[in-house]
């Protein structure tokens, strides 16, 4: 118990550092240099500053220097992907399957933070984990390597045609993240990944519909929805899929 408390504290400080490499990656900032400040006054922060969450909770949402108000989108994301991590970790244990499990959690949180800032999904992002999550099924030795491959043709080719389908409506993000998503997953979640995903999205597309929060044709970020399916299919896939088949005799 007490392990995991201090695991879920690691989780909590990487969280924070992947949460501040989207927001300078998306801002075409070096993630080194300078050290972390405040995007307002420029003040630079001090360890107390940094803690993950709890200095936005006591500082009350507010920079200590100037009093600009702190996007909660930073608790948002240290949250996110503390609790995502930590998730993975606990259903994978561990093994050799940790590795790409936890390269494709941390390539959706941080395609979840840039997609919900700026509807972007990055290539400096998908393209090196797409890179790491082959040569990761390469040296742990999954079996057969061509299931994963295939798995990320499949994900290229379904989001490709989705996204010319729709004209737009889905981006050349999108369609190489689901590339990355397809390696990790094999050709049978990762389709399970995109049905989630788009039932998912749906449900709260019409949710906030019908209560006004956007209005139609309002674009709404698809990231979340493939963060949830695709982690869901990842961690539950075959259960859900067992389920599925009851139900339908
Ligand atoms: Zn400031």
């Amino acid at each position: 118990m007490l392990i995991d408390i201090y695991i879920l504290a690691l989780f909590l400080v990487i969280g924070s550092f992947l949460n501040v490499v989207a927001i300078r990656l998306l801002n075409k900032e070096s993630i080194a240099f300078p050290p972390s400040h405040c995007p307002q006054c420029k003040h630079k922060l001090s360890v107390l500053d940094l803690v993950p969450v709890f200095s936005y909770l006591f500082l009350k949402g507010k920079c200590r220097y100037c009093q600009t108000k702190i996007s909660p989108l930073y608790p948002f994301g240290e949250l996110l992907t503390a609790t995502s991590i930590f998730i993975v970790y606990k259903f994978v244990g561990l093994q050799l399957e940790l590795i790409p499990a936890l390269l494709l959690t941390i390539l959706l949180v941080i395609s979840v933070l840039t997609d919900i800032r700026k509807q972007l999904i990055l290539d400096v992002v998908t393209l090196p984990m797409l890179g790491l999550l082959i040569i990761s099924r390469l040296l742990i030795g999954s079996e057969p390597f061509w299931y994963y491959l295939l798995g990320g043709v499949v994900g290229f080719a379904l989001l490709l045609l989705i996204a010319i389908v729709s004209r737009g409506g889905m981006g050349g993000g999108d369609v190489k993240l689901y590339a990355a998503i397809g390696v990790a997953l094999g050709p049978w979640m990762t389709v399970m990944s995109l049905v989630l995903a788009s039932f998912v999205g749906t449900i709260v597309g019409i949710t906030l519909l019908v209560l006004g929060i956007v209005k139609r044709k309002q674009p709404i970020a698809f990231g979340p929805f493939i963060f949830i399916g695709t982690l869901l299919a990842y961690l539950f896939g075959y259960d859900i899929w067992i389920w599925y088949l009851n139900l339908l005799w």
